[in-house]
Order: C-alpha cells, then structure tokens, then sequence
C-alpha cells in the first residue's frame, strides 16, 4: 500500500464499492492543482489551473477508472481483461492487470501508437493486437469479442470506469472549496467529460458546491466528429489519444455539454502544438498534444465570444508529455551543440553569439 491513498479510499463512500470489492490501488489519483504562470494573464482569467493528469502512476487519468474497473472485475472473480486502445487505456489494464494477476488482452491500432506508450504495455507484460485498423475497428472488435468470451471489458464503456474518472471533478471541488466556472477539458471517445460532468452534478447535490462548471470540451479538427456531427471514418490528428471518429459516449458528453451551458468545439493541430509548447516553455509541463487540446481549445475561447474575465478556470492535463516523445522530436527540437569537455571550448561556444 502507497501512503496516500488511492481513489477508492480517498473516495470510498462515492463509489460502488462493498466490502467485497477488494482494495486495489497503485495509487493513483490526488494529482497536482497547479496554478498557471503566465498564460492564465495572456488570457485575463481570475484564474487559470492544469490538473497534471500526467501524474498519476502510468502517467494518464486512465488510471483512475483502471482502478475501479479492476476491483469491480475481481470481485466477480474474472481472469481476464481486455480493451481497444489508442494506448494510454492499455498501459493502465496492463499494469492494474499485472499487479493483480489478469490476464491482459489489448488491441490498438497498428502503428499509430506513441512509443511510450507501447513500451508500457510490453513492459507490464500485456499480450498486444495491433489490429489494420482505427482505434473506433478495435472497440467494435472487443465488444463483439466480450460477447462470447468470458473477459471483462474495460473500456469506458464499463460503467465502472466512469465512476472512477469521477473522482477527478471531486478533488478539483476539495482543493478549490468550490466548483469552478470552466472546466477544459480534450475529448476523444468522451468517457472522461462524461466522467467530470458526474462527478461535478454529484457534488452539487451533495451540497459540496453551490454551482457546477460550463465543460468546454475540445476535439482535434481532424477527428471532431461531435463538432461535425456526424461519425469521422478516417481520423488524422497528432494527437493521438484523441484520434477517434465515433466515440462511445458521443450523447453523454453531448448531454454534459448542454446541461452545464457548456460548448464542445474543435483546435487545430497547430493550435495544439503551440500550446503543447507554451505549456513546456512557460508553464514547465510536459502534457502530451492530446492533453494540450484543452488549453489551445481555452487560448481559442475569446475569439469565439467568451469572456474569461474574472472567470476561474481548470484545464484537464490528461496525460504525460514522455508518452509522446516522437512528438517531441519532432516539434520541440532543439539542436544539440557538440562540444569538447573543456573550459576553454565551452566558453569559445558560448561567446560565439550563437
Ligand atoms: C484517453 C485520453 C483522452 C481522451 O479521453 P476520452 O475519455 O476518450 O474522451 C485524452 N487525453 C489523453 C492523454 C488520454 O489518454
């Protein structure tokens, strides 16, 4: 056991759990609030927050569903998991499943999954389907492969999963002491804004806060298929976690959009690397592009009419910058400067005005 305690301990009496349900916990969840440096004053918010997602143990809000899907599929004795993934939900059913011995079953599009995140899948031991086909191909494949095989799904579609993710909405509320007014956030096959939406209305009711935040969710322009209205056969985004042309939970995040007065619009992929980069280079956090999407969808936000003036605002940092380190490469290079281990070639290079 981690000294802090994981999400159904810090969060038990929210959760569908009972004694049954075992403890697990890789101790995921109570990320980081931190507060913005300098973007937050190029937009005039009162103020501006990035939750770091990317904190948690396999550096990706996954792990806060993971974890309840995972107790949940123990407790009614399964053995087996599996999941469609664009990879950050296989590095999560890969580590939960190894730590608590299910056997783990993940199909992910071939050959547009970030390195990182396929390293973690091998490392933890999961078997892996690169399937010749979008990520939306292997979640109808898994969910005609769970018809007839005993394994458990655990794609957001498992209910459980989205009862995890909730927990993040909540922390948000205990640390602010109150909703805030936006909360900004990417969407790909929308469990998560589903998730926050949950979590958010749950707290209101409870009376831990009076009001509830506007979601504003943001899709890369090239898979927005809930901005176009209408599914996206082919997908195309840097932003690979949120390269999906048909979410799952399309009318709730639709349903969450609506019911908080929110918006879900779309960036970009340039818009998602200048701000995948002023988050780096201003702010020192390292998201990947798809968790960049929420502040390039905010950074977008006066132009569309939206007075951020006086507003506080949360951006959702989904998921680790060393995730993506191909993006990386490609769009933060920076060129080395070779150098011989001495003062006096150190010092020539530096005086050179380079
Ligand atoms: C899964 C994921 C998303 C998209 O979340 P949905 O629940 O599919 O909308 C965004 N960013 C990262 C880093 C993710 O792993």
């Amino acid at each position: 056991m981690s000294m802090m305690p994981g999400v159904i301990d810090r969060y038990r009496e929210h959760l569908p759990v009972t004694d049954a349900t075992p403890a697990v916990s890789l101790g995921e969840g109570s990320t980081p609030l931190v507060r913005s440096q300098s973007i937050s004053d190029s937009l005039g918010c009162k103020d501006l927050y990035f939750k770091l997602e990317g904190c948690n143990p396999t550096g990706s809000f996954k792990d806060r569903g993971m974890v309840m899907a995972i107790a949940k599929a123990l407790e009614a004795g399964k053995k087996r998991i599996i999941c469609a993934s664009t990879g950050n939900t296989s590095a999560a059913a890969a580590a939960y499943g190894a730590r608590y011995q299910l056997e783990t079953l993940v199909l992910v599009p071939a050959g547009e999954i970030a390195l990182g995140k396929l390293a973690q899948a091998m490392a933890y031991g999961a078997r892996i389907l690169a399937v010749n086909g979008s990520f939306d191909d292997a979640l109808t494949a898994v969910r005609e492969i769970v018809e007839i095989m005993d394994i458990e799904l655990v794609n957001s579609v498992n209910p459980y999963r989205i009862e995890g993710q909730k927990t993040g909405a909540f922390e948000i509320v205990d640390e602010l002491g109150e909703a805030p007014d936006l909360l900004c956030i990417p969407v790909g096959n929308a469990g998560n804004i589903t998730a926050y939406w949950k979590g958010f209305t749950e707290y209101q009711s409870m009376g831990k806060s009076e009001t509830t935040p506007k979601m504003m969710g943001f899709q890369a322009a090239g898979a927005a298929p809930i901005v176009r209205g209408e599914p996206v056969l082919k997908p195309e985004t840097i932003a690979t976690a949120i390269r999906i042309g048909n979410p799952a939970s399309w009318e709730k995040a639709e349903a969450a959009r609506d019911e908080s007065e929110g918006m879900i619009d779309m960036v970009e992929d340039s818009e998602i690397v200048d701000a995948y980069l002023r988050l780096a280079r201003e702010e020192g956090i390292f998201c990947e592009p798809a968790s960049a999407a929420s502040v390039a969808g905010l950074i977008k936000l006066p132009e569309l009419g939206v007075d951020l003036t006086g507003k506080t605002v949360v951006c959702i940092l989904t998921g680790n910058g060393l995730k993506d380190p191909g993006t990386a490469e490609k769009r933060a290079l920076v060129e080395l400067e070779y150098v011989e281990p001495d003062i006096d070639s150190v010092m020539k290079l530096l005086n050179s005005g380079k």
